[in-house]
């Protein structure tokens, strides 16, 4: 029989928990409601809410009526701007660490700082955040992408993709600091539930043969984590759900650590462990 160790915690956290709250609510209420973009990335949970009526819209001009949801990443200021425009409801589920990193953009950029934000380009969040940011900024996603930026006698300040690694912000922000600008704010943005995740990935990658990051393919967190426990030289599997193991993936392993991104519902993780303990033959 193999051990299962499961980390804590696992399941949606806090913010996504929040964001379906809002999105199921509205839903009871049989109002027409569209998501602008998918409420959260995991197809299987998408899939569900579509069920119940919920449309996923990638443009403003597609929502006629109703109201338009905003998932937990947030929205780029422009497209919230448009559908005010449009004089359609808002139902807003940004999460609030989000919103908070929106106020510290919106504070810096009124102070005439030079806004870093370090994270991926092309993730909603924050391609949401360089646009509040305006002209006055840069993405980044490792020190290396710093090397021929010329910050002296510049105010710079420096904030975090909810969902980057601990370590790779220390690494920006050193780099950062060599930089030598004329002022340097550093705001750690980073979720304490993602941090948690992390260092528990690290934790028990550590201590089992085998790993399982439970959650979506293009869920940031989720590969992130990912990315932590094969760096700890665990054998690590990537899944969105139980029907992609394989037995033979259990050949020799006495223990399998479990985890999950934070968009992933409890009720997959569970079918996970069922799908360990009830059909696995080693
Ligand atoms: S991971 Fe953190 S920042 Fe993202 S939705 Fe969840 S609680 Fe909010």
């Amino acid at each position: 029989m193999v051990m299962i160790k499961k980390a804590n915690p696992v399941g949606f956290c806090w913010g996504v928990r929040r964001a379906i709250n809002i999105a199921e609510d509205a839903l009871k209420n049989k109002t027409k409601i569209y998501s602008f973009g998918p409420i959260i990335h995991n197809p299987l949970v998408v899939k569900e809410l579509q069920s119940k009526g919920l449309e996923v819209i990638k443009d403003a001009d597609q929502a006629l009526d109703g109201r338009i949801l905003i998932r937990s990443h947030g929205i780029h200021p422009s497209i919230r701007e448009k559908i005010r425009a449009k004089k359609i409801k808002i139902l807003d589920a940004t999460c609030p660490f989000v919103k908070r990193s929106h106020r510290i953009v919106n504070n810096l950029k009124r102070e005439g700082f030079y806004i870093i934000i370090a994270g991926e380009a092309n993730h909603p969040e924050v391609a949401a955040l360089a646009e509040a940011a305006g002209k006055n900024k840069r993405i980044v996603i490792n020190s290396k992408q710093m090397k021929r930026l010329n910050l002296k006698n510049k105010e710079v300040a420096l904030l975090a993709q909810s969902t980057l690694t601990k370590s790779l912000f220390e690494e920006i922000t050193q780099s950062l600091r060599d930089k030598n600008p004329s002022k340097l704010k550093v705001f750690d943005t980073i979720c304490s539930d993602v941090a948690k995740r992390q260092y528990e990935a690290a934790r028990l990658s550590k201590t089992v043969d085998l790993m399982f990051v439970i959650g979506g393919k293009v869920s940031a967190n989720t590969k992130r984590l990912a990315e932590l426990c094969k760096k700890e030289g665990v054998k690590t599997y990537h899944i969105e759900t139980e029907k992609e193991i394989k037995d033979e993936w259990f050949k020799g392993a006495k223990s399998v650590g479990i985890i999950s991104g934070s968009s992933t519902p409890r009720w997959i993780v569970d079918r996970v462990i069922i799908r360990i303990r009830r059909n696995v033959t080693i």
